[in-house]
């Protein structure tokens, strides 16, 4: 069964897509605002006219200098914070299976929960039955990396092995989108290399569709299908860039010289933003 909703919960509404475009749309977003009215302070217009469709299946990473609304985006997208004006449609095939899992660059689980409780909490929420909920929790420990530690809390874990539990815990429920706001950002530059590979390997294996915001542009060529570069704040997409290489990618992608060279070319579409930006009051 497919379904289309707003994240909102509102109707959705019709987009003007070509049928083929209607087809392929996960992720369908149309003049999207965004304003933060904080008390006593003057209002913030974090994103402003934002029109992105994000196809079934796809890795997408959305770029941008700090500060130019591209987790203010993924909040939005995720249902977390409501759009001040436009719209979002996103795409629901199957009921059996959520339609968003957000993972944060904070780590987000509980410290008073072992790891395969913080890992099976959207199995209980979702009320998958009990020897259903030990397989799947069982699978994802271990695909993660982190069998062995099943009963350990989180306060005697490294950051890596804690990210690796909010991975796992947004897996264990195979949603449809997977909502990634710099998940990697708080590791090291060796664990950031081996969970970006495990993820490539397992968002192929499921056919996800990734909604992932990096300020890292190896890291988005790296993974992604299509990478939207954000202007600085009032942020909107300003360019989408196909990324060409083939899948199995690996990490020695990174000394071929078309990477390289698209690497330059996204920085020095960005610098002026990013100048912008730093420039600017936040
Ligand atoms: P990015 O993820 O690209 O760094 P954010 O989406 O976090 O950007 O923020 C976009 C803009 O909105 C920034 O200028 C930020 O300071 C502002 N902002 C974010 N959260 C709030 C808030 N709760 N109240 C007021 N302004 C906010």
């Amino acid at each position: 069964m497919s379904d289309t909703q707003t994240p909102s919960g509102g109707p959705p509404d019709s987009f003007g897509l070509s049928p083929a475009q209607e087809r392929d749309a996960k992720i369908d977003i149309e003049n999207l605002a965004y304003r933060y009215q904080p008390r006593r302070r003057a209002e913030v217009a974090a994103l402003e006219g934002v029109d992105l469709v994000v196809r079934r299946g796809e890795f997408i990473s959305v770029v941008g200098p700090s500060g130019c609304g591209k987790s203010t985006l993924l909040r939005v997208i995720a249902g977390l914070q409501k759009p001040t004006t436009g719209q979002i449609r996103l795409l629901h095939e199957d009921r059996e299976r959520p339609l968003v899992a957000p993972v944060f660059q904070e780590y987000s689980i509980f410290p008073w929960r072992t790891v395969e409780d913080n890992v099976r909490l959207g199995l209980d929420a979702a009320g998958v039955n009990r020897n259903e909920a030990n397989s799947r929790v069982q699978k994802w420990v271990d695909r993660v990396g982190l069998a062995g530690f099943e009963k350990a809390y989180p306060g005697n874990l490294s950051g890596g092995m804690k990210q690796r539990v909010a991975l796992a815990r947004a897996f264990v429920v195979e949603p449809e989108i997977l909502l990634m706001d710099e998940p990697f950002a708080a590791l090291d530059a060796q664990l950031r290399k081996v969970l970006q590979e495990e993820l490539l390997s397992i968002v192929r294996e499921h056919q996800y569709t990734v909604f992932f915001v990096t300020h890292n542009l190896d890291e988005a060529l790296l993974l992604s299908d299509r990478i939207a570069l954000m202007s600085a704040r009032p942020g909107r997409i300003r360019e989408l860039i196909d990324v060409p290489f083939e899948h199995p990618r690996k990490p020695e992608l990174r000394q071929d010289r078309q990477f390289v060279r698209m690497e330059e070319d996204l920085w020095s579409r960005l610098r002026g933003d990013v100048t912008v930006a730093a420039g600017g009051a936040q």
